[in-house]
């Protein structure tokens, strides 16, 4: 009950109306804002603290001591061995957020409020795509589909701890962005039915052969040469909630269950599953490892990753 009593203050600020941020979008990475009039006569939760990018589509990583649980909304997340949590930002989350700290034993707990900034993604029309390149329609399609779906399911039942803290991501190949995370997709071909789909990825335009690296360390959870869109593929879970995805690969170097490290070596971009041209799509999916069920994932902006800083002290 006193942890509700602590908590109620910040969603009264989290509810209340309030100017936008005026921070930009991109390259957004600070701590805490100063604590407000109603949390300021609490002790601070000692070594606990939270920072990251600031945006809808980010990413807030909070250390504190191992058992040291936090909470933002339904989530509860606690610190284990490598003293550090991380939480999704969705890309419609609330322009203020409260994590509540609760410390073991003894530790007073506490609230740090942060500002998350707009996003402002744009909608593009995409006319005239083969139907094929949208949805399986013939029964061969379908069942490689179906086929597709299970093997993506499987890969998904593992979960990474993650060593250590989560460090700064690297791009994982070189090419000007094709597509950002974000904007809506309107398919709009005659003879085929309108579909509006944002996109969960960021697109590297590289021509096929071109060299894919591991953004960060983890384990290697899916490695499939011919899912039925996403084409050759590969889930690199880098703990922490935090599984990055590598779609459209022409030629795969690991295998599930390799350990790499940031920079080593994935495969090689390509142009296949239902696609136009050669890219890589990366995406990366955080997911509420606070539940049985995988109601509350979702995708983050990979974008954003590769601001946060390269070395994070716990
Ligand atoms: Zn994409």
């Amino acid at each position: 009950m006193m942890l509700k009593a602590l908590l109620f203050p910040a969603m009264l600020t989290a509810l209340s109306p309030a100017p936008p941020p005026l921070t930009p979008p991109e390259g957004n990475v600070s701590e805490a804002r100063e604590p407000s009039a109603d949390t300021e006569a609490l002790p601070i939760g000692e070594t606990s603290t939270c920072s990251g990018v600031l945006v809808q589509g980010g990413l807030i990583i909070c250390h504190g001591r191992a058992g040291t649980r936090f909470r933002l909304g339904e989530t509860e997340l606690m610190a284990g061995a490598s003293a550090s949590v991380a939480f999704g930002l969705g890309r419609k989350a609330d322009p203020t957020i409260s994590i509540q700290v609760i410390p073991p034993q003894g530790i007073a707990p506490d609230i740090l409020t942060f500002d998350i900034a707009p996003r402002q993604d744009e909608t593009a029309i995409l006319r005239g795509i083969d139907c094929d390149k949208i949805d399986a329609r013939t029964e061969a399609q379908k069942a490689h589909a179906g086929r597709s779906w299970v093997k993506k399911q499987d890969g998904w039942q593992n979960f990474n701890e993650g060593r250590g803290g989560l460090d700064g991501f690297l791009r994982p190949a070189e090419g000007p962005v094709s597509s950002p995370f974000g904007y809506i997709r309107k398919y709009v071909t005659e003879g085929c039915p309108t579909k509006e789909r944002p996109h969960f990825g960021y697109d590297i335009a590289a021509p096929t052969g071109a060299p894919i690296i591991a953004p960060a360390a983890g384990i290697v959870t899916l490695a499939e040469p011919d899912l039925y869109y996403e084409g050759g593929t590969v889930f690199l879970d880098h703990g922490h909630g935090l599984v990055s995805l590598f779609l459209h690969m022409s030629a795969l170097d690991v295998a599930v269950g390799d350990v790499l490290e940031a920079g080593d070596p994935i495969g090689k971009v390509g142009a296949t599953g239902r696609v136009t041209g050669a890219h890589l799509h990366w995406a990366v999916k955080w997911r509420d490892t606070s539940r049985a069920d995988r109601d509350r994932d979702f995708y983050i902006d990979p974008a954003l990753l590769l601001d946060l800083p390269r070395a994070t002290a716990p």
